[in-house]
């Protein structure tokens, strides 16, 4: 396929900058364009030929990436009055890789489809270190075929890829690990403050935690606690990283799929509130570990929270 394909690459921030400069490297005959000059200037240093409107990048391509932040960019850059579908090219494939609603990805297939256009949403997990390292798992809904036809595109940019069923499906699963990653981020944060506040060193309290019954992710890579783990965000003041506003749009997201089924996710509506606590704190911009700051004014490093 290398080669072959044209690709076109649109949304170069924090994921979408390192997933195209992937691309690049292994070989891929690319167009990127963002709105944002800086983004495009980035991915430029790295060798990736850039457009100068998204209507020049699809024009030609064989497969269109999007790695945009919500729904509504997702609707406007494909489906807007100057959207880009109508320069996509019939027999094309999109591949959807932005975290968006499920109803948003089931619209954007079927507009798709009655153009003869493929589509597969494929959210991922990973972060941005998983981005820059080309091992992000992709999390995909929509046809088999169309599957197939992403695969050499996909395991470019990651490692993992699981097919969860038709069109929107990988955007309800991709909303199910957020939604257990947000809680789980809160916790950690509430049992280390508590830990904290009776004296204990929280470094050794995570190291207890990551071999015991309550380890996770937020205690062995993403440790909220600052000076715990050097190359956590919460050890840069928690730059970098996943925003605390993308983990409350997702929480955001879970809760409107709750209701549109019947299902309850408690937990989930409680972490929505923290999280928005937590933008209402002006952590809204910084990693989502900072929502540790609601429970605890973290004091002990040399990084504490604005
Ligand atoms: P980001 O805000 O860093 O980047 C988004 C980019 O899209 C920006 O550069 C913006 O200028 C560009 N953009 C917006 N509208 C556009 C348009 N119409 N045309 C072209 N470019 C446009 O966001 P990110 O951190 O890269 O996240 C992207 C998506 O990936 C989100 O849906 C997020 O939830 C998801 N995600 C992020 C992470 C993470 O760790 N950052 C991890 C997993 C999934």
């Amino acid at each position: 396929m290398t080669g072959t394909s044209r690709i076109a690459f649109l949304g170069l921030g924090h994921m979408g900058g390192p997933m195209v400069s992937n691309l690049h490297r292994a070989g891929f005959d690319v167009r990127a364009f963002d709105l944002s000059d800086v983004a495009l200037a980035r991915v430029r240093e790295r060798g990736v030929t850039t457009s100068t409107s998204p209507h020049e990048a699809v024009a030609g391509a064989d497969i269109v990436i999007s790695m945009l932040p919500a729904s509504r960019h997702v609707e406007s850059l494909y489906l807007g009055t100057a959207g880009v579908l109508v320069d996509v090219a019939p027999g094309a494939l999109i591949i959807d890789c932005s975290t968006i609603a499920p109803a948003m990805a089931q619209r954007l297939a079927q507009a798709a489809a009655a153009r003869d256009i493929a589509m597969i949403d494929a959210p991922v997990s990973g972060g941005t270190a998983g981005a820059e390292a080309g091992t992000l798992t992709f999390i995909v809904g929509g046809e088999p075929a169309a599957l197939e036809r992403a695969r050499a595109v996909l395991q470019a940019m990651g490692k993992n890829i699981f097919h969860m069923g038709a069109a929107g499906a990988g955007q309800v699963a991709k909303l199910c690990n957020n939604m257990a990653l947000g809680v789980i981020m809160a916790v950690t944060g509430e049992a280390l403050a508590l830990g904290v506040a009776h004296g204990l060193d929280p470094k050794v309290l995570s190291q207890m935690m990551a071999v015991s019954t309550s380890r996770s992710w937020a205690t062995e890579v993403c440790n909220p606690w600052p000076g715990v783990l050097e190359n956590a965000p919460a050890s840069r003041g928690y730059t970098g990283g996943f925003g605390s506003d993308l983990m409350l749009k997702d929480l955001g997201l879970a809760v409107e799929a709750a209701m549109g089924t019947g299902a309850t996710i408690p937990l989930g509506e409680l972490a929505r509130n923290l999280y928005a606590m937590n933008q209402h704190a002006g952590r809204g911009h910084l990693d989502f570990s900072s929502v540790v700051g609601l429970v605890a004014t973290v004091t002990s490093s040399p990084n504490p929270l604005p």
